[in-house]
């Protein structure tokens, strides 16, 4: 049957990038469903229940900013909240939480089911119809038809999914879940450019088997932090300790023993896993000269006893892992509840994509998440957001744009889509810090100033924050005026006050504001002897902004250099043969990418600033 409503976006896949991209197009006003096999599983996290760490926290926190549920979910969730990096530059700190699995999902399921124009279906998407080259309808696993302006495919490692444990392998989306066969063969048949690549997870472990008292205890952070922007410490549960044993020469020996009978060692297992996030086997494999490797025990949750033993990611058979498990301090008797396991998947060259990451091939047709080559709830749910508005944009009659995809120096997500879709991925793209030029700019603490006055303008956020950022941007903007006014003298009563509290000599007359230039001196500092009185949000903000003003104005004009090229359009048609000059093997890779601007085309190895060149003066011409 055809299914009597029609919709403006359809999304398919209730995982971290589909639920992003339902709820910002729903946010937007699209008539939006989305249709995933199994509305229990929405939100849940296939490998460890934790949000955020380096590069990871700042997506969180963009998604955050454009309205998205991924941060306040965390804050619900969160069991131990911790921040990496807190003595180092505030561009590379990091929040990072574990989260309860159970109140993880429950938390996305919650802000799901009271969206306005957001439907959920459960069943599984077997075809997407095409129609004169665009999507136009979803066909279910019982031959629903859902017909729609656009369709958002998020189905993560669905795609062929075969897991692998040992030598044994069998079909699966991940542990317990059904694959997506159907809609993988017609995706191949669609000449979609795809390939195939693999992820893997631990086993888990019963806490009543685990000897805590013999491994180095880990607590979360005090003062406890805060995931969203318009979070606080009251949302956050119970909070729980995490724990650190390691692997020793035993567990080595016994991992290499049986590398013959590991999927990955023995060829069985054919795409490549994450660099980053390797299996313990490929650790030892690769740094053969380690004798240890640190492993974290996180909790899965307050209601459970189940743990995650966080670095030893593995696909070797269920014998081997319960006997290389048991060589650690503390995990001499565990019980394994589930075994680890790798999977490999489907994925699309994202070169394939446009910035709005719709499909070059298929109109009205975008990808988002691991679908796109990365890994990640955060790299996944950033990348739903992103699909989920420009597909809304597109049924839209929006008088501020009709498509959006932040640049490189607004946004990771900037810094994400332009990597995928200039330089394709060949194994699981994860977000790093060192990824952003920009990184100075980018920041978890400022990815409100960056992206929620867009968010506003795009529809995705509501009342409350936006009058909540108002109010922090007023703040700000006060507390700095009154800063600048106070002056301190070596002899007046601010001045003293400030040498007290310090311990600093002043030697000539400084305004409040400017002593915060001082390397020792903190905004906290300031508060006390100024008596401010503002939230502690604003205050790092202001201290942030005086401390990096330099760095920041410095990046500030490389980023002014590069706007004239992130502002030249290159038509989708653009005739790269008919530029004078350029090398065949240049006019090969820009008709390959067809990149959008010519800061893109800049970014594609190989292509030369004279080549860039070429172009621009071509372009002028022909306008
Ligand atoms: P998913 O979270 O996989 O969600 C996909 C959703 O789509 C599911 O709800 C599924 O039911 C639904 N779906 C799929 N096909 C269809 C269809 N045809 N019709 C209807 N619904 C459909 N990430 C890391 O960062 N580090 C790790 O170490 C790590 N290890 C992992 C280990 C394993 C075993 C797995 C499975 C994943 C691992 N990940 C890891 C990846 C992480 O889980 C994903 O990056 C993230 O979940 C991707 O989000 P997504 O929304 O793209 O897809």
């Amino acid at each position: 049957m055809t299914y009597p409503k029609a919709y403006d976006v359809v999304v398919i896949g209730g995982g971290h990038a589909g639920t992003e991209a339902a709820l910002a197009a729903a946010r937007m006003g699209a008539q939006t469903l989305l249709l995933t096999h199994n509305i229990e599983t929405l939100g849940q996290m296939s490998c460890n229940p934790a949000i955020g760490g380096i590069g990871k926290s700042h997506l969180v926190r963009e998604i955050d900013a454009l309205g998205g549920a991924m941060a306040l979910a965390t804050d619900k969730a969160g069991i131990q909240f911790r921040v990496l990096n807190s003595r180092k530059g505030a561009a590379v700190r990091a929040t990072r939480a574990q989260a309860d699995r159970i109140l993880y999902k429950a938390a996305i399921r919650h802000t799901l089911e009271n969206q306005p124009n957001l439907d959920l279906f459960q069943q599984g998407a077997d075809d997407i119809l095409v129609e004169n080259g665009k999507a136009c309808a979803v066909v279910t696993a019982t031959g629903i038809i859902f017909r729609t302006k656009t369709v958002v495919l998020t189905s993560g490692t669905f795609l062929g999914g075969v897991i692998h444990i040992g030598l044994d392998n069998s079909k699966g989306g991940r542990a317990g879940d059904q694959p997506s066969i159907k809609l993988a063969e017609r995706l191949r048949e669609l000449k979609l450019p795809v390939g195939r690549l693999k992820t893997g997870t631990p086993a888990r472990i019963d806490a009543r088997t685990v000897d805590f008292s013999v491994m180095q205890t880990q607590p979360g952070d005090t003062p406890l932090p805060v995931m969203s922007f318009m979070g606080n410490v009251d949302m956050h549960p119970e909070q729980v300790n995490c724990f650190i044993t390691h692997t020793n020469e035993k567990t080595h020996d016994i991992i290499r023993k049986h590398l013959d009978r590991s999927p990955l060692f023995s060829g069985t297992i054919e795409g490549v896993g994450p660099r980053y996030c390797p299996s313990i086997e490929d650790k030892i494999h690769r740094f053969a000269d380690k004798n240890s490797h640190q492993i974290f025990i996180e909790p899965e949750g307050l209601t459970t006893h189940e743990l995650y033993p966080n670095g030893i990611s593995t696909s070797l058979p269920f014998d081997v892992q319960l006997e290389f498990i048991r060589t650690m301090a503390g995990l001499e008797n565990a019980h394994i509840t589930r075994p680890g396991y790798a999977i490999e998947y489907d994925y699309f060259n994202p070169q394939n994509l446009k910035p709005t990451l719709e499909t070059k091939s298929i109109d009205s047709l975008y990808f988002a998440g691991q679908i796109n080559g990365t890994t990640g709830y955060e790299e996944a749910g950033v990348q739903g957001l992103l699909a989920g508005v420009n597909a809304a944009l597109s049924t839209q009659d929006n008088p501020v744009m009709d498509s959006w995809t932040p640049r490189r120096d607004q946004a990771y997500l900037g810094v994400l889509v332009d990597d995928l879709i200039t330089h394709g991925t060949k194994e699981p793209y994860r977000m790093f810090t060192s990824r952003a030029e920009y990184r100075l700019l980018l920041r978890e603490d400022n990815a409100d100033q960056r992206l929620t006055e867009i968010g506003r303008k795009l529809g995705l956020v509501d009342d409350t924050r936006w009058q909540a950022y108002q109010q922090k941007m007023e703040s700000m903007a006060t507390e700095s005026a009154r800063l600048k006014d106070l002056w301190a003298t070596p002899h007046n009563e601010l001045g003293k006050k400030f040498t007290e509290q310090t311990g600093e000599v002043l030697s000539k007359e400084a305004t409040a504001y400017d002593l915060l230039k001082r390397p020792n001196v903190g905004f906290n500092d300031i508060a006390a002897v100024t008596g401010a009185q503002v939230a502690a949000d604003v205050g790092e903000q202001i201290e942030i902004s005086v401390k990096y003003a330099g760095y920041i104005d410095r990046q500030q004009e490389d980023i002014d250099q590069m706007k004239r090229l992130e502002n030249t359009q290159l038509p989708a048609d653009f005739d790269y043969k008919a530029v004078s000059g350029l090398s065949n093997e240049i006019v090969q890779k820009l008709n390959d990418i067809r990149p959008a601007t010519l800061a893109q085309a800049s970014r594609i190895s190989g292509v030369t600033p004279a080549a860039i060149q070429l172009l621009g003066m071509t372009l002028k011409k022909q306008k």
